[in-house]
């Protein structure tokens, strides 16, 4: 493809993505194909000669649109969030342009340079105390990985990464019950040990207790085990449950234990000031992670990380070939060394373009406005005499079930809002996904496509109504 091609095409291209924007209601949310539907329609192999774009751009919205469920569709409430802007968008197209790759300063300075800005722009957005340093990692799973490869290299005496985790007496990894499945995952992915990962216990609000925790540390101290680190939860992704992080900080530090904060969709709502409270007690974190990439309007990946003290991080997973030595790297911020891949895309500048663009005020505004939307629909099911919240809202998540009066086996209701579930997303109309709540059978609501408005949450409410109204009641 010569160069005028290609600025053709690319015209093309940009009107479709205004068109698709402007028309994206109409798309059904969740994709209605069966699996291996789209498959059967892609070649077995690659074709040995070249075809032309206009082909290959039929083929895409012949091909793969029916296959693409609408993320950025505003009746979008699965989940969480994965939030795009035009802004992002903009500047994504720019960076697939220039394609640099950024692992050092010297491969992309402004790459480096601007990462350190835009990170220190939201830490300061979100409230978090000076000295928090900032980098950005394709999704939250990373930084949790890092944070505890950090936790296990600094309980070990720095010795894990040479000796081996055989050499070292097991490390335990504290985590609430209602924790996301990437702390499981990373506890075998730094081969720390499921057997060594405590789920401490949560009160009626689904939060880490305490006590719980400070008597879990103590029972593994006493029988030689090394309390490692513990990840304190903030918008749990169940049912949005807040981990009490002062008095968490507290027990880490009585006890020297490394503390991860994963606020991984929760840290959005810290532009607001009535939310600050969370962090109450998160200057005695070690690392922070949230993710612009679900609910602050920047197009995936983009996890926002901190970390209190770079030199450990950098300790943990440095290293240094040869081949990457560069004169002025005592001077800059080289960052292949904060993060387990070598090869780093530049992400910070869509982050830059989104927060230029809509400006702080605006981001506030819309956080808001997609909180105020969730509690209003909470309202209307709570007051709804077949309705009932399972989890009560918290920012912008809240947990319900059908209950049809005087239906009350538990398997029926399981089942009634399973079917119910379904036959909502092969609708069409709207997206959302199940949860368990003490062990019944829930459905997430969850606010924060980045055009979400009321006539959408009102829409979603009476297609909620009418479809569970019209089931069939089994086991009446
Ligand atoms: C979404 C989520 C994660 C995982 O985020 P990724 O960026 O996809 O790895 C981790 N923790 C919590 C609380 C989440 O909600």
């Amino acid at each position: 493809m010569d160069n005028e091609e290609f600025r053709r095409h690319g015209h093309t291209f940009v009107d479709w993505m205004a068109d698709y924007l402007a028309g994206v209601e109409d798309y059904p949310v969740m994709a209605k194909v069966q699996p291996g539907e789209i498959a059967a329609n892609l070649a077995l192999s690659a074709p040995e000669q070249g075809e032309a774009m206009e082909q290959i751009f039929a083929d895409f919205q012949r091909v793969v649109m029916p296959g693409i469920t609408h993320w950025q569709h505003p009746s979008f409430f699965a989940y969480f969030p994965a939030n795009s802007s035009p802004p992002a968008v903009l500047a994504e197209m720019l960076v697939a342009t220039l394609a640099p790759q950024c692992m050092l300063w010297q491969t992309s300075p402004a790459a480096t340079e601007m990462e350190t800005r835009v990170l220190d722009w939201l830490r300061q957005m979100i409230g978090l105390p000076e000295g928090f340093a900032g980098v950005i990692q394709d999704s939250a799973s990373s930084a949790t990985l890092c944070a505890l490869l950090t936790a296990r290299e600094r309980a070990s005496g720095w010795r894990g990464n040479s000796d081996g985790l055989a050499a070292l007496p097991p490390q335990c990894v504290y985590v609430s019950e209602q924790v996301h499945s990437s702390a499981d995952k990373d506890v075998m992915v730094a081969g720390m040990g499921l057997e060594y990962l405590r789920k401490i216990p949560v009160d009626a609000g689904f939060a880490m207790r305490p006590e719980a925790l400070a008597a879990a540390i103590e029972a593994d101290l006493a029988a030689g085990r090394t309390p490692c680190c513990v990840i304190a939860t903030l918008g749990s992704t169940g049912v949005g449950a807040i981990d009490p992080l002062r008095p968490i900080a507290e027990i880490c530090q009585r006890h020297g234990v490394y503390l991860h904060v994963d606020a991984a969709w929760a840290g959005s709502a810290l532009v607001l000031e009535q939310w600050r409270w969370m962090i109450d007690g998160v200057a005695a974190a070690d690392s922070f992670v949230f993710n612009p990439h679900k609910w602050l309007f920047t197009n995936f990946d983009c996890s926002a990380h901190f970390v209190r003290e770079p030199d450990d991080l950098v300790r943990t997973l440095g290293i240094l070939p040869a081949y990457l030595k560069t004169r002025e790297a005592d001077r800059v911020i080289d960052y292949r060394d904060w993060s387990v891949p070598l090869g780093r895309r530049f992400r910070a500048l869509k982050l830059w373009f989104v927060l230029r663009s809509y400006g702080v005020a605006e981001i506030r505004r819309r956080i808001a406005a997609h909180m105020d939307l969730a509690a209003e629909a909470a309202g209307w099911m709570d007051e709804a005499a077949d309705f009932e919240l399972l989890a009560p809202l918290s920012l912008a998540l809240f947990n319900f079930r059908y209950h049809p009066v005087g239906l009350d086996d538990p398997d029926a209701l399981d089942r009634l809002n399973e079917n119910l579930l379904h036959d909502l997303n092969d609708s069409g109309a709207l997206y959302l996904t199940q949860n368990n709540v003490n062990g019944a059978y829930s459905i997430r609501f969850s606010v924060g496509q980045t055009n979400t408005e009321r006539r959408h949450v009102a829409a979603a409410w009476q297609a909620i109504q009418d479809t569970a109204r019209g089931l069939p009641l089994a086991g009446r």
